[in-house]
């Protein structure tokens, strides 16, 4: 049965969790980015503080085997002064035993990169291009097999299990999904988890009406299941970005070099069918500020997005949409934001996505609901410093877009079962 990290007593007891210290590090393996590491240090700093001990596992990058460039050992030195304490290190999550053994209450310790091992995904390593299917058969079943002694390894070396890593929980890996079964009475949730968990359910399954979803990006391909599972959850759906001409020309208005995916056209159609039936309205930007070429310094003017010239691309909202968009996000008692309303990358069309989060902001002291999750939103509210003026910043980018698509994500399901 699942417990609770608040109510649970780690005095006396080793902690084996897992995290997402999938950090960014420059070519001299310096952390250009330490948010995931912070994220965890509540949850990490409870179990020491009640007086239990700590076997911290991670990824880092994606290695096809043991490789120094991907080792752990390059976040140590950090991972300890966030914490306080000086943390150990295992070279070898498999061979750890002793390391675990000694481990006393109040210490720490880093375990190598689990995706040393293929075991940690599950996926065979090493394949040969032209392997045939009873090859590919073959060898997935083996790095099946041996995954249950490796996860069996990770779990001996501990007492209980704390998920918190929010960033893999869609990923039905050994130290996400599989280990929490060798914990049957003590697993649970970190505090990351947990918060991640509740800002879902705020949206999924409890939001107050009228809710409101913005979904932006770039390709309706890449959002197409949120889309789907969003028209049985809002009342208004704001389409905007790359993504939004697909559907202007589904419409059949003209949308120059704009950004679109024709193949996408039956489905797009069929989202605005399904709307109209369940009374979802939605928005799509009245008018766009097209672009002479994809880069700062193009040449700009704003039409309307049915009417882009040849030559001409769209590359952010307009006024008018703002100003329409403007009046529903105000309007709303929940809002979800996933994906940029423009190419925000260049500050000529960063426009639209910071009058957003502005909105996102006034919304929220308004009393709204508001949770930002889910691709490149989530960087630009940070970057545009208003992540503490929403009431929730996912830090699962994969993770929370398939939460958002209606997915039970494995790491969260394990803790759950
Ligand atoms: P996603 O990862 O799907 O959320 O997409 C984010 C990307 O969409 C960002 O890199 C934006 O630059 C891009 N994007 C947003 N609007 C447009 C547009 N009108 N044309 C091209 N790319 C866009």
């Amino acid at each position: 049965m699942q417990k609770h990290i608040d109510s649970y007593d780690f005095k006396g007891k080793k902690a084996i969790v897992r995290v997402d210290f999938n950090v960014p590090l420059d070519g001299d393996f310096n952390i250009t980015d330490d948010t995931r590491i912070r994220a965890a240090m509540p949850t990490l700093k409870k179990i020491l503080g009640d007086g239990g001990a700590l076997i911290i596992m991670s990824h880092l990058g994606r290695p096809k085997g043991v490789d120094a460039k991907f080792s752990l050992k390059h976040i140590l030195a950090h991972v300890s002064k966030c914490l306080g304490v000086d943390v150990k290190f295992a070279a070898d999550c498999q061979k750890a035993d002793a390391e675990a053994a000694s481990l006393r209450m109040g210490e720490a310790l880093l375990l190598e990169n689990l995706r040393f091992y293929a075991e940690e995904e599950g996926k065979p390593r090493g394949l040969a291009e032209d392997a045939s299917d009873e090859e590919k058969k073959a060898a997935k079943a083996a790095v099946k097999e041996s995954q249950k002694g490796f996860v069996k390894k990770l779990a001996s070396y501990a007492d209980c299990y704390v998920n918190d890593a929010f960033g893999t929980a869609h990923r039905a890996h050994a130290s996400t999904a599989l280990i929490a079964s060798y914990f049957p009475e003590d697993k649970m949730f970190g505090y990351l988890m947990e918060g991640e968990i509740k800002a879902i359910d705020n949206v999924l399954k409890n939001a107050a009406h009228p809710f409101t979803a913005i979904i932006g990006g770039s390709k309706v391909s890449s959002k197409l299941a949120v889309l789907e599972n969003m028209l049985e959850k809002v009342d208004n759906l704001i389409i905007g970005g790359g993504m939004g001409y697909t559907f202007v020309k589904a419409q059949g208005g003209k949308i120059g070099n704009s950004l679109h995916e024709d193949e996408l056209i039956p489905e797009a159609l069929e989202i605005l069918k399904k709307a109209k039936e369940k009374g979802v309205k939605i928005f799509i930007s009245k008018d766009t500020v097209v672009a002479d070429s994809f880069s700062n310094d193009a040449a700009s003017k704003t039409v309307p997005s049915f009417e882009i010239p040849d030559g001409w691309e769209g590359m952010d909202a307009g006024e008018q949409s703002l100003a329409a968009w403007k009046e529903v996000i105000l309007g709303s008692r929940t809002i979800l934001w996933n994906g940029p309303v423009g190419v925000f990358e260049m500050p000529s069309f960063a426009k639209g996505t910071l009058r957003i989060a502005e909105l996102l902001a006034e919304a929220t002291d308004k009393g709204a609901y508001t949770l930002v999750g889910g691709g490149d939103s989530v960087a630009a509210v940070t970057r545009m410093g208003f992540a503490k003026k929403v009431s929730y910043v996912s830090t699962g980018g994969g993770a929370m877009l398939e939460a958002l698509e209606g997915k039970e994500l494995p790491g969260i399901a394990a803790v759950r079962e």
